[in-house]
């Protein structure tokens, strides 16, 4: 089998085979660069779409180096690889339209993988069983991410073969680190959305398990907050000087228990989970350290906020009873958002015209959070639009577990709805 289907199709496949995770998409980004460019699109990466200073959640210097000398090693090229060390991944492709001026329209894809282990074939996990499961231990796309960056590289090839009917340009955004909502700010302070009018975003599976179905967009994204809080205290042996130790651990332990119990703000309903804490060295010692990664979510971004000031009071406060110092940082966070009515009725009338779409859903709530609400709410802050379209997909197994596969037949239809979206936008009625 030849043509766009299956070119999708081999790049979603060649992606899964190397998952990389956030801020380590060196690999993935520089295959989409060069694809990019040979399309006729303008490619830039690098410091030049990711602010540092506005990164969240960066793994440690050695885990980068790590990942950026394995994709070296994979063939990536050197002068794309130079660009990106110390985690500056993803990047932007811009492409003039030839019909003369017209909006700006960017579509935005999300590139990186997860940390779990894929399943083998032994679990009848059908990557495995076609010989395309992940090659790097532990990592993992079980998010779908693979299929949206081959989508991503299947609009861009579909907006190229148009270029002669478009006025105005398109913007194809590679995102890196969305997982853990750590990536979008970044793009967005490095001004990758300036002058965007309307920005489309998209997921595979996520709130339609039906393969053929169209979602056009999105309400209520949940807003979030993630958070390191660092405990430090001192230790001392348990039996001979307990009075010399400060313990980390128990402050720690306060502190989730406080966590939990955020007074609520009666503007939108919340969340708190505390998902890990590890502290500790030993039975008889007198703990010196402890971590605890949470997160906090609203139905709207001052909801968060207040949460996220009682939260590091709470903290503050244990760490006060207990005599231990504290450091709090924030790796990842994102605002609400939800999607354009109007550009929502556009791409469902795209998708009843889309091959392969056999149903056209109602928008759906998220209950969730997505990085994507940060680049949706700049964009609107800005007096543009933006949706958040979701291609229905049957799933073997949830999203981010070991059994997560998409169902490769739905990619076209992602590529059909978005660039034919992308198209009308532009005035090049596909
Ligand atoms: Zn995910
Ligand atoms: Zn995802």
């Amino acid at each position: 089998v030849r043509g766009p289907a299956a070119e999708v199709v081999a790049d979603r496949r060649d992606l899964h085979a190397h998952p990389e995770t956030a801020w380590t998409e060196f690999r993935t980004t520089a295959r989409v660069v060069q694809r990019l460019r040979a399309l006729g699109y303008r490619v830039r990466y690098g410091r030049e779409v990711v602010r540092e200073q506005a990164r969240m959640g960066v793994p440690e210097a050695a885990a980068l180096e790590a990942a950026w000398e394995r994709a070296a090693a994979e063939g990536a090229d050197p002068a794309l690889l130079e660009a990106m060390r110390g985690g500056f991944t993803g990047c932007v492709g811009e492409l003039e339209g030839a019909a003369g001026p017209g909006p700006t329209v960017a579509l935005r894809f999300d590139i990186d993988a997860l940390p779990v282990t894929e399943a083998d074939a032994a679990a009848g996990h059908r990557p495995a069983r076609e010989g395309f499961a992940s090659r790097h231990p532990g990592a993992m796309h079980a998010c779908g991410h693979d299929g949206h960056t081959a989508m991503g590289l299947g609009v861009a090839a579909a907006l190229a073969a148009a270029r002669a009917r478009m006025a105005g340009r398109v913007r194809l955004v590679f995102q890196p680190a969305e997982e853990g909502t750590r990536g979008a700010a970044a793009m967005v302070a490095a001004g990758v959305l300036e002058g965007v009018q309307d920005l489309l975003c998209v997921h595979l599976g996520a709130q339609s398990h039906v393969s053929g179905e169209v979602l056009p967009g999105v309400t209520g994204f949940l807003a979030t907050t993630k958070l390191d809080a660092e405990f430090l205290g001192k230790e001392a042996h348990a039996g001979l000087a307990p009075e010399e130790g400060r313990s980390a651990l128990v402050a720690a332990a306060f502190a989730a228990v406080g966590l939990h119990a955020l007074p609520r703000h009666s503007e939108g309903n919340s969340r708190v989970n505390v998902g890990v804490l590890r502290a500790g060295s030993g039975r008889n010692v007198v703990a010196g350290q402890a971590q605890l990664l949470f997160e906090l979510r609203g139905e709207t971004t001052a909801v968060v906020d207040y949460l996220e000031r009682q939260a590091a009071a709470v903290v503050a406060g244990a760490a006060a009873m207990y005599g231990v110092e504290h450091r709090l940082r924030r790796a990842g966070a994102a605002p609400s958002a939800s999607s354009d009515p109007a550009l929502m009725a556009l791409v469902a009338r795209v998708a009843e015209a889309t091959p392969g779409v056999r149903r056209v859903g109602e928008p759906c709530r998220a209950g969730a959070s997505d990085d994507a609400a940060t680049m949706m709410a700049a964009v609107q802050a800005a007096g543009g639009r933006a949706t958040y379209v979701i291609i229905g997909s049957e799933l073997p197994s949830g999203h981010h577990t070991p059994r997560f596969d998409i169902d490769e037949a739905v990619l076209p239809i992602g590529v059909g709805v978005l660039a034919g979206t992308a198209l009308e936008l532009l005035g090049a009625h596909p």
